[in-house]
This record gives structure tokens, sequence and C-alpha cells, in this order.
């Protein structure tokens, strides 16, 4: 058992995995740059670490100063949160060598899920459903033309490197290929150094359905539904709720059984995120995460577990504390990321907040580092709060919603809440009737 480990991240989700770890009676070790000297996760955690200046390639992503810090504190196992270096293949590897544990799934796993091209294959072979495809890279232009031709347009050139929704072009029809392939390949070989790229059949009109797998890495895998994860901003999620309004229980247990199959298998550990694009009642793979989600909570809600705990207890060689027929939907969730950001442009607003309400009450959960006199660092992502609320259906979820988001307040810098609270106006979203394209075209619209 450990007695002390390691939160390589900072903000919310540092404080969630603190909060976990002492729950569990575990001594958490935070480390922080020289930015963030007054986080709340500095000041939460039993002991601190300041492991660099401000900038996250030397702090946060900084390899050696983590395992030093491990080594000064005498943390033994490491928690990656999300971002960062949660899916990078080498720290797991370096982590392993120093004889300190990752809790989170193999390098190899993560290695593999990592290059979207091997992972698809993965689960192609796993019997997981994915879209209609190249099969794995397509080096030039001329073979890209010849399978748009094949799959049939519109189809979108991916990066196999790609993430945050980079790396990615839709070609509507030939004339636009050439142009898609080159900047597919060229935005990644700028992010991610690796200009390789697949093509993929586009879909028009899907919903973005996640299904949370969780291993305890010896050949055990259970599902915990899925997420729909749709009310997206340039591919990146904004709203999410469980479970996802248009997946039937028919659907949900022949898909999650299918993920939970394929993760026994490879006898993954700990949690994972299988996506899926959803369309006419098919589900297309399009990738898996590694890691926990920021999105994890609204799973934790309808399902009363504490995947943070799990992830530690399998980390520490248990098995997992529940089995698929433990897991029981109870109502509905949903969560709302909240940003330091000016609509409508989403400019990034760090600064300081003057003021800090956090709502309460049942069924409401704010996971945030904030507090008052607070200065948000411009160096790091924009999120700095997420608000879930657990009701017995959507109806009430909803509601619940509206209400906390009432009660909250951030003052000092802008922030997206009010883009939920009109967005709670709009009936599409109240009956949740909406694709991976509805949010973008109702900002054109509206903002
Ligand atoms: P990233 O790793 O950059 O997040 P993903 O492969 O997860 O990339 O895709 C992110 C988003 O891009 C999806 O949620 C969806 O909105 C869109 N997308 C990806 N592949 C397709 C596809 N084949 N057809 C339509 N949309 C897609």
């Amino acid at each position: 058992m450990f007695d002390k480990i390691l939160v390589a991240n900072r903000g919310e989700i540092a404080l969630r995995v603190i909060r976990a770890a002492r729950e569990m009676g575990i001594g958490s070790v935070a480390v922080h740059s020289t930015a963030d000297s007054d986080a709340m996760h500095v000041r939460m955690a039993d002991e601190s670490v300041c492991i660099g200046p401000p900038s996250s390639s030397e702090s946060y992503l900084s390899i050696p100063s983590i395992i030093a810090a491990c080594e000064v504190t005498g943390a033994q196992a490491i928690h990656p949160g999300y971002g960062f270096l949660s899916e990078n293949a080498n720290f797991v590897q370096i982590v392993e060598d120093h004889d300190l544990t990752f809790i989170g799934p193999t390098a190899e796993h993560i290695r593999v899920m990592g290059d979207k091209i091997t992972a698809k294959d993965t689960m192609k072979n796993l019997g997981v459903p994915c879209v209609p495809g190249s099969d794995g890279g397509v080096p030039t232009l001329a073979e890209a033309k010849k399978l748009g031709q094949e799959i049939g347009y519109p189809v979108i050139v991916k990066a196999t490197a790609g993430g945050g929704g980079r790396g990615m072009k839709v070609a509507k029809n030939e004339g636009e290929m050439e142009h898609a392939f080159m900047t597919a390949r060229s935005e990644s070989k700028a992010a991610f150094g690796n200009d390789e790229v697949y093509i993929e059949k586009y879909l028009t009109t899907p919903r973005h359905i996640e299904i949370q797998v969780f291993g305890d890495g010896k050949g055990k895998a259970v599902h915990l539904g899925e997420r729909d994860c749709s009310l997206q901003r340039r591919h990146q999620k904004v709203f999410e709720e469980a479970p996802g309004p248009a997946i039937s229980a028919e659907e949900r247990a022949e898909i999650g059984k299918t993920c939970a199959d394929a993760v026994a298998r490879i006898n993954y550990t700990g949690a994972g995120t299988i996506e899926f694009l959803y369309e006419n009642g098919e589900f297309y793979f399009i990738e898996m995460n590694t890691r926990l989600q920021v999105e994890h909570p609204v799973t934790e809600a309808i399902f009363g577990v504490d995947l943070v705990r799990e992830q530690i207890r399998v980390a520490e060689g248990l098995p997992m504390s529940f089995t698929q027929d433990d897991l029981r939907i109870n109502g509905h969730a949903i969560e709302v990321r909240i940003n330091a950001e000016k609509l409508p442009e989403f400019a990034p607003r760090p600064g300081k907040i003057t003021h800090f309400h956090a709502p309460g009450g049942l069924g409401v959960r704010m996971d945030s580092a904030l507090y008052d006199g607070y200065s948000i660092p411009p160096y790091y992502d924009s999120l700095i709060g997420k608000l879930i609320v657990h009701g017995r259906d959507r109806e009430s979820a909803l509601t619940r919603l509206n209400r906390a988001l009432g009660e909250l307040i951030i003052d000092g810098v802008d922030t997206t809440v009010p883009l939920f609270h009109a967005l709670l106006q709009e009936p599409d979203i109240r009956r949740g009737e909406y694709n991976i394209h509805w949010l973008e075209k109702w900002l054109e619209d509206n903002l």
C-alpha cells in the first residue's frame, strides 16, 4: 500500500487526486512551478515541492524534476491527472525504471493508443467498430485522392499523433483534398513533430459518445456506460452529460460490453475512455484516451463510484471494488466547463479573482481550485472549474444546473458561465437534440 503519492499536475484535477488520497489515508505531495506557489493544490497537499519556472516545459512537463521530487519526499507513486505527462509513455517508462508506480496504464498501452493508427488497428482486431477509412498512414497526395474516391467524400484527414483537435482537415470533394492533406500534414508536423496522416469517412451529423472503461490489469474489466460530449467548440468539449440522451439501454449494454471485453483482453490497467462517433444507431471508434478524463465526474455521479480511488487501488495491486453487475445507473448528471475566457471570442482572461462563491446543495459538485484573491496565472489551460450536477432524471439535472449556475459567483475575470445560462434556454438542449456541429452553429448565430 502507498503511504504517499505525488500528484504531477495542478488546478482542479490536482485537488481531485489529493482529496481521494486523503480519504484513503494516503499522504499527498504537490509539485508546482514558481507561478503556482500560491495555488490551491499546493495549499491543500500535505507537502509541496517547487519544480521549476512558470513554463510547463520546465516544470509540469519536466520529468527529471518530478522524479527528483518523488525521491526527496519519499512518494512511492505518481498520479498524472489529465494533460501534461498523463499520456507520455516515455515518462511512464522512466517512472517504472526508478521503482516508482505510475497510477495508470502501462507504457505499452499508452504508446499503442497514443498513435491513432495503431490504436485503430488494435481496436479493429479486438472487434470494436471503427470509422471506415485508410488502412494506416497515407503517405502521398495521389494515394489520398485514390482513397477519397474509394471511401466517398466528404472525408477527414487526421494526424496519427493528433490531439486537442489539431491536425484535422475535412475535404468535401477531390478539389479540396490537396489543401486538406497538405495542411493536416504541416499542422501535425509543427504541433507533434510527426507528419503522418490517415483518412476517414467524415460523418456529417454524429454525436460524440465515449465509453468509460476500467481494468484491473489482470484481465478483468468493466464499463461504466457512456458520456455524450457532442457540445464542442473547435473540437473541444464544453458540456458533457451521462447517460447520453440518445443512447438506449440495449445500445449501452452492447457497446459497453464490446469495450470492456476489448480492454480486458489486453489486460488494460485503470481508467480509460473509448471515444466513438455515433450516427444512425451505429458506433464508430475514433480514439482511446488512456487516462482520467476532465468529464469523469458525470460518470461518478450516476454510478456512485470514485474513479480516482479505484485508480489508486488497482495501482496498489488490489482488485477493483465493483463488478459489472454492481454498476447501476442512478439518475442523470451534467458537467459544464468553466473557463476564464471572454465571449464571444473565447479569449483567455487570466487575472485576479476578487470574489469566488461556489454553489452547493443537493446534487451539486464544484471542482475548482479558485479562492478569493487568487490570481489565475497566464501560463496554463484556461479551465478554472467544473460544475457538475446530478438529478433524478435529465429534466431535474437541467433544473439543478440552472439553479447552481445562479448561485455561482466568480468576480474579477470573464468566464464562460454566460454561455451556459444561454444554452439552458435552448429547446434543442432541453430536449437533448444536438450533434457535434450544433454548438459551432449556435455560436455563429447567437454570439
Ligand atoms: P483529438 O484527439 O484531437 O481530440 P479526435 O479523433 O478525438 O481528435 O476527434 C475530435 C473531434 O473531431 C470529434 O469529437 C469529432 O467532433 C471530430 N471528428 C473526428 N473524426 C471525425 C470523423 N471521422 N467524422 C466527423 N467528425 C470527426
